[in-house]
This record gives C-alpha cells, sequence and structure tokens, in this order.
C-alpha cells in the first residue's frame, strides 16, 4: 500500500486511537530506559539494575539512592514535544483522534497540548505526598534543594506518580484503554516493542482491518498489522496529517 493510502485511511477516519512507547519521545531527546543495559551503583558499593532501584521497595528503603537514579536517568525537565506530539494534537482538534494511550512516562502529549490521554505507566510531571497526597510538579522535584523532596503542608515524603516495579497498574484506566481500542476504527501504534504487557494484550484486542505499525525494528506483533512504516515517528506522523 503506497503512503497516501495510508495517508487517506487516517484521515478519513474520526475514531483513531494512538498506541505509543518510548520510540515516541527519543526524537526529544528522552532514552528509552528499559533499553540502557548495565548496573548502577546507586551511591553504596552495591550495583543495582534498573529494575531493583525503580521498584517500590527501593523507594521505600533506600528513598534518597532511588531519587539520585531518578534525577540522573527518569527525568528530562528540559526535553519539548517533537513533531509526532504535535501531529497528534492536530489530529485531536480535527475531532479524528480518540484517545492516545502511552506507556511514556514523560507528560510530552500534555505539554504539546493533547487533552485526552491514558498513561499506563504515570506521569513524571505528577508527585503526590504520601502523607497527604497533596501533588507537586515536576519543577518541585528539579528544584528541591534536599534529595528527597518533602511536602510543605506535612512533611512527608514525596512519591513521582510513576509506576513502580512491584506496584500494579491503575486497572480503571487499562479498562478505559482496552474499550478505545476495541472500539478504534484506526490503530497507529508506534515506538514500542510491544513485548511487555499491558502492550500486547490491549493491542490484541483491536478487531479492525486498520492497524498502522510505526516502528524502526521489528516486533513480536508485526504479523497482526496491517500496514509497517518502519521510519522516524516524526517524520510519519508530521506527513500523515500534514495538510
Ligand atoms: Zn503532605
Amino acid at each position: 500500500m503506497k503512503f497516501n493510502e495510508i495517508k487517506n485511511m487516517v484521515n478519513e477516519s474520526s475514531n483513531i486511537v494512538f498506541f505509543g512507547g518510548a520510540g515516541t519521545s527519543t526524537e526529544s531527546g528522552i532514552p528509552d530506559f528499559r533499553s540502557a543495559d548495565g548496573l548502577y551503583n546507586a551511591g553504596t558499593d552495591e550495583v543495582y539494575t534498573p529494575e531493583d532501584i525503580l521498584s517500590r521497595d527501593f523507594f521505600m528503603e533506600r528513598t534518597e539512592e532511588f531519587y539520585k537514579f531518578y534525577r540522573s536517568k527518569m527525568i528530562y525537565p528540559e526535553a519539548r514535544p517533537n513533531p509526532a506530539h504535535e501531529a497528534l494534537v492536530k489530529l485531536e482538534q480535527r475531532g479524528q483522534l480518540r484517545a492516545i494511550i502511552t506507556q511514556n512516562i514523560d507528560g510530552l502529549h500534555q505539554v504539546a497540548g493533547s487533552i485526552n490521554v491514558l498513561e499506563l505507566h504515570g506521569s513524571v510531571q505528577r508527585n503526590r505526598c504520601m502523607g497527604c497526597h497533596t501533588i507537586y510538579p515536576l519543577a518541585s522535584i528539579v528544584e528541591s534543594c534536599v534529595q528527597v523532596p518533602i511536602c510543605q503542608r506535612c512533611g512527608e515524603i514525596i512519591k513521582p506518580d510513576v509506576v513502580l516495579y512491584q506496584e500494579s497498574l491503575d486497572m480503571d484506566l487499562l479498562e478505559s484503554a482496552a474499550d478505545y481500542i476495541k472500539q478504534a476504527d484506526v490503530l497507529i501504534v508506534a515506538g514500542t516493542s510491544l513485548t511487555v504487557q499491558p502492550a500486547a494484550g490491549l493491542i490484541r484486542l483491536y478487531e479492525g482491518r486498520k492497524f498502522l505499525l510505526i516502528n524502526k525494528s521489528a516486533t513480536p506483533m508485526d504479523g497482526l498489522a496491517n500496514y509497517i512504516i518502519p521510519e522516524s515517528i516524526a517524520k510519519v506522523l508530521d506527513a500523515l496529517t500534514a495538510e
């Protein structure tokens, strides 16, 4: 199928659902931490994998070391939305895009101006006091003069509103994501390896025949896609939504 035919398919739809992963943000300069290997010295003589550090237990027991890693590897306050984020804003404003479902925690879809964004793994832009549940923006984590940010109201620790290992996903959000995908006319999946749950399971719920996969490398679900474009997500989405 030629690119123009895919473009027509997208332009004619008023029920597009976008499912994105880390690849959506790499062109904003945010690396995919899942593809980063190696061990990290979290401030002691012991070394840990990112999975060890980004776990609930580690956060609770070694909060200061958690924050040291989190600040250096997980937050990118200077990152700006790229043309992929902007193209999705355009589609939503035209009334064509029903929902963005993302595995990313950077919050760049909302920074770009998207409204209906389902963040399966939470967002670094929201941070919650573990005592009184007051919400703090990313800036209060970045600007905190102590390693572990503390609530100004009650003095408890502030925790990023991201889903850590050992924590469960928000079931209402998952259900809502499942409904959007089941009911979608066009499903666009981009920048995700589709190897981890819930991504793979969610994508299998799509029943249509307009599944467009934009990914530079092969995924285990390529066989399910109706169209595959192995190029830059920003470039492809920008071209698909161009006037
Ligand atoms: Zn508090």
